[in-house]
């Protein structure tokens, strides 16, 4: 755990969440202003800054393997979701804890970007 990190904190269940999953590894939990009908993240217990500090392929994979099953439980594992990790400031990573977003329950368009011109 992380002193200063609210992910670490929400874990620890000092920060309440609406838990959506949970496991030995894992914690999926409601994004607190979604931006989609969707929007539920997974991070990994242990604290890591972003996807480039710190996990191994092992904990990648057992992150990566974590999302379809957290897409089931929120019900678009068929209709499907976006899976999106943000990594550093180009990305506008806001929570230096690494997590992935799942975005679904919309059609959904095309990346976009500030400043794109494809929409
Ligand atoms: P990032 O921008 O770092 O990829 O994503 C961080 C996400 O965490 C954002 O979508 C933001 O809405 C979400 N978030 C920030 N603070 C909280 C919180 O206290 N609780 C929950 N459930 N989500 C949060
Ligand atoms: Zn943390």
């Amino acid at each position: 755990m992380s002193e200063d990190c609210l992910f670490c904190k929400i874990i620890a269940g000092e920060i309440p969440s609406k838990k959506v999953y949970e496991d030995d590894f894992c914690y999926a939990f409601d994004d607190i202003e979604p931006e989609a009908p969707v929007h539920t993240l997974v991070v990994p217990k242990k604290h890591f800054a972003d996807l480039q500090t710190g996990p191994t392929e092992e904990d990648l994979g057992r992150l990566m393997a974590t999302v379809p099953e957290v897409a089931k439980i929120k019900g678009v594992y068929e209709s499907g979701y976006r899976a999106v990790v943000n990594v550093g400031p180009d990305s506008a990573q806001t929570v230096q804890h690494l997590h992935v977003h799942i975005l679904g329950g919309i059609k959904m368009g095309r990346f976009t970007f500030e400043g794109s011109a494809r929409e």
